[in-house]
């Protein structure tokens, strides 16, 4: 099977199997029509995922299937099992994310794009995929100069994705998830709790927690925040409070809009 098929029934499957949970165990209950905001996020969803599926995707898989064959890139350089090689590629990769999601945030004309995923009224998996395409296209042409320079193992591009994929569902997904596995979760990777923090309203706790699959970035780098009262959180953007001025065409127009913090 192809790498951006499986890419794709992942996503699918995660998709369907979060938001049934999140029906039957929500974490709370929804303040905005649930129905509304799936109605744009799912729009944005399919048209992001039929994007990501013909290009973004197939051009990252293939960048890496191309850097592979011609051994290309540092990695390729060391001589090193290539169990290794997967583990630095998909732990890189992560840390990549991590700074890329970090300049998202301090950078002015890159925030423009990524608000419209904070814009988001309430949290839950549909949320997993608000991107704006302008967004998705410049952090994929920036992977694919990731995966040049690293010399990444097509193996591990391919666990990478597949893994992003499934920790951002599982960690914007509104469940109710028990505390002690929340706090295991907690000491390696990202748990819902911890990104609900990053959806906060309040610029000082948005601008934390910015790890997608591993939680020790944020560790070390001084950027995690875990106390803050999860019940009090207000999830969204304080500049857009009114969710009918939050369709699928305001999202489209939005980074081309007047700044916002
Ligand atoms: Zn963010």
């Amino acid at each position: 099977m192809e790498g951006s098929t499986i890419r794709l029934l992942l996503f699918s499957g995660g998709l369907v199997f979060f938001l049934a949970l999140e029906l039957l165990a929500p974490y709370r209950e929804s303040s905005v029509s649930k129905w509304k905001r799936w109605a744009n996020n799912l729009t944005l969803t399919l048209v992001n995922s039929f994007l990501l599926q013909l290009i973004f995707s197939s051009a990252i898989i293939a960048t890496a299937m191309y850097v592979q064959t011609h051994k290309m890139g540092i990695l390729s350089m060391l001589e090193a099992p290539s169990g290794i090689k997967i583990l630095v590629t998909v732990i890189f990769m992560d840390f990549m994310l991590y700074v890329w999601h970090l300049l998202n945030h301090i950078m002015p004309l890159l925030w423009r794009f990524h608000r419209v995923h904070h814009s988001d009224l309430n949290m839950d998996v549909s949320s997993t995929s608000r991107f704006h395409i302008g967004e998705l296209a410049i952090s994929t042409a920036i992977k694919i100069c990731i995966i040049f320079f690293l010399g990444a193992s097509y193996m591990g591009v391919l666990i990478f994705e597949s893994a992003v994929l499934l920790c951002t569902q599982f960690h914007h997904s509104s469940l109710k998830v028990p505390k002690w596995f929340e706090t295991l979760w907690w000491i390696l990777f990202v748990p819902p709790s911890m990104h609900r923090i990053h959806h906060s309203v309040i610029i000082k706790e948005r601008d934390t927690n910015y790890g997608a699959i591993l939680s020790i970035w944020d560790r070390i780098l001084g950027t995690l925040l875990i106390n803050a009262d999860q019940k009090k959180i207000r999830i969204g953007i304080g500049a857009y409070p009114k969710p009918d001025k939050l369709n699928f065409h305001h999202l489209l127009a939005m980074p081309f809009t007047k700044p916002v913090r």
